[in-house]
C-alpha cells in the first residue's frame, strides 16, 4: 500500500437507509430528568433497562466508560438489540452501530478473531474534514444530463467527466450527500447543487481498511467479501488517522459494537475482548445472551452466562423483561407507521394477540405479509382477513415444531436405525 487511500476515494459508500427491523428506533427517549418516557423516540416500554442505559450513557459522555462493557440479560425479543442501537441513536446520528452474533463467527472463513477485530473497528466512526472543491460548469451539466436527483447514488470521474448512477437510496427523503469513488458534491432535496468549501465524511474505520486492503475496493464492501486484512494495513491506517487527528482534520467516533449469544463466543475470543477494550478508540460494547449458568465454550468450566470471571469483572448488566400485551400493541403500532401501513384497529387486535400468544418479533413479521396481501386485493386498509391469510401462511415456531413432531415419522430424514444396533 503505497499510500492511504484519499479520503474521497474512501467516500464511496454512501449509507442506504431502508426500513430494517429497527429502523423505528431513534434513541433512548428520556426525559429531562433522566427518566424512561413511556413512548419515545420509537421505544415502548423496558424502562427500568432504558434508565440504566441513560445512566451508561452520561457515563460515556463523561469519559467514565473505558474498560468497561454492558451486558444485557433477557428472553429473545425482550429489545436487547432495540436498547443497544438505541444507545447509539443517542449517542449521535453519526454514530456507528454494528451488530452481530456470536455464532457468525464459526460460520466465517475468518479465523474468529479477525472477525471480530472487523466488527470493532465497524464500530468506530471517523469524521474527516475535507476541503472540496467547487463543480463547476461541465461537470453539473453532466450530472443534469444523466438527470442525477435527490437520493441517487452516483459516480464522477472528474478527470473524464463522466457520471455512472449507481443506484438509489432506499429511505426517507433527507439531505442527502450524492457521493461515489470520485464525486465531491451535495445535491440536496429541491435539486439544488450546492457548492460547498468544506465537507465532512463520516466512515469506518472498517471502511478505510478495506478500500486499502483490496483491489477491488469498495465494492467488497457490498458484497462483504472483504477476506483478511493485514495487521499492516491496519497499523498504517491508525497511524494515518491519528496523524489527521493531530492536524485537526479528523475526529473519532467510537460507536456501539453489539454482539447477541455472548455466551456462543470462547475463551479465545473473550481474551481478543479484554484486549480490544484497552484500546483508547475502543466501541461501546454491548454484549447479550439468555443463557443462565452455562458452559465456557473451549473450557470444562461453568460461569454465569458462559462468560470468563475477569471478564464479567468488566460488565455493567441489564436486564429486559417480557412485554405486557399493551406495550406489544404499542410496538405494532409504531411498526405500521414505520412501514407505512395502515391497519384497521380489529387487524391489530387480532395482530396484538397473536404477538402475546407467539412472539414480538413473529407478529412484526406479519405486518409486512398482511400488508402484500392487502395490496393484493387491491385494499388500502389491513383488515383482519389479511392478518389470518398470512398467519395461515406463514407458521410461527410453535405450530412449526408441531407440524413436525406431528409428521415427522414420514419424513425422509427420520434417523435411520443403526444396522450395528440390532446385534446389541
Ligand atoms: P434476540 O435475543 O432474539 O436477538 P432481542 O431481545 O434482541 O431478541 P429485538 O430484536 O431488539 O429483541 O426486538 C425484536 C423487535 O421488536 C425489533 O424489531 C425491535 O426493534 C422491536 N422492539 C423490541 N423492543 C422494543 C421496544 N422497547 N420499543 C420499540 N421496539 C422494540
Amino acid at each position: 500500500m503505497a499510500e492511504i487511500k484519499r479520503l474521497s476515494e474512501s467516500r464511496d459508500l454512501t449509507r442506504i437507509e431502508r426500513i430494517g427491523a429497527h429502523s423505528h428506533i431513534r434513541g433512548i427517549g428520556l426525559d429531562s430528568s433522566m427518566e424512561a418516557r413511556d413512548v419515545s423516540e420509537g421505544m415502548v416500554g423496558q424502562q427500568p433497562a432504558r434508565k440504566a442505559a441513560g445512566l451508561i450513557l452520561k457515563l460515556i459522555r463523561d469519559g467514565k466508560i473505558a474498560g468497561r462493557a454492558i451486558l444485557i440479560a433477557g428472553q429473545p425479543g425482550t429489545g436487547k438489540t432495540a436498547i443497544a442501537m438505541a444507545l447509539a441513536k443517542s449517542l449521535g446520528q453519526e454514530t456507528p452501530f454494528a451488530s452481530m452474533s456470536a455464532s457468525e463467527l464459526f460460520s466465517l472463513e475468518l479465523s474468529k478473531t479477525e472477525a471480530l477485530a472487523q466488527a470493532f473497528r465497524r464500530a468506530i466512526g471517523v469524521r474527516i474534514k475535507e476541503e472540496a472543491e467547487i463543480i463547476e460548469g461541465e461537470m453539473i451539466e453532466a450530472l443534469n444530463k444523466e438527470k442525477v436527483q435527490s437520493g441517487d447514488v452516483v459516480a464522477l470521474d472528474k478527470a473524464s467527466g463522466k457520471v455512472t448512477k449507481l443506484g438509489r437510496s432506499i429511505g426517507r427523503s433527507r439531505d442527502y450527500d450524492a457521493v461515489g469513488p470520485h464525486t465531491k458534491f451535495v445535491r440536496c432535496p429541491d435539486g439544488e447543487l450546492q457548492k460547498r468549501k468544506e465537507v465532512v465524511h463520516c466512515v469506518t474505520l472498517h471502511e478505510i481498511d478495506v478500500i486499502n486492503s483490496r483491489t477491488q475496493g469498495f465494492l467488497a464492501l457490498f458484497t462483504g467479501d472483504t477476506g483478511e486484512i493485514r495487521a499492516e494495513v491496519r497499523e498504517q491506517i491508525d497511524t494515518k488517522v491519528g496523524e489527521w487527528r493531530e492536524e485537526g482534520k479528523a475526529e473519532i467516533i467510537p460507536g456501539v459494537l453489539f454482539i447477541d449469544e455472548v455466551h456462543m463466543l470462547d475463551i479465545e475470543c473473550f481474551s481478543f475482548l479484554n484486549r480490544a477494550l484497552e484500546n483508547e478508540m475502543a466501541p461501546i460494547l454491548v454484549i447479550a445472551t439468555n443463557r443462565g449458568i452455562t458452559n465456557i465454550r473451549g473450557t470444562n468450566y461453568k460461569s454465569p452466562h458462559g462468560i470468563p470471571p475477569d471478564f464479567l469483572d468488566r460488565l455493567l448488566i441489564i436486564t429486559t423483561q417480557p412485554y405486557s400485551e399493551e406495550e406489544i400493541r404499542k410496538i405494532l403500532d409504531i411498526r405500521c407507521d414505520e412501514e407505512e401501513v395502515e391497519m384497521s384497529n380489529d387487524a391489530k387486535v387480532l395482530l396484538t394477540k397473536i404477538g402475546v400468544e407467539t412472539s414480538l418479533r413473529y407478529a412484526i413479521h406479519l405486518i409486512t405479509a398482511a400488508a402484500l396481501a392487502c395490496q393484493k386485493r387491491k385494499g388500502k386498509i389491513v383488515e383482519i382477513d389479511d392478518i389470518s391469510r398470512v398467519y395461515g401462511l406463514f407458521l410461527d415456531v410453535k405450530r412449526s415444531t408441531q407440524y413436525l413432531m406431528e409428521y415427522q415419522s414420514q419424513y425422509m430424514f427420520n434417523e435411520v436405525p443403526d444396522e450395528g444396533d440390532a446385534d446389541e
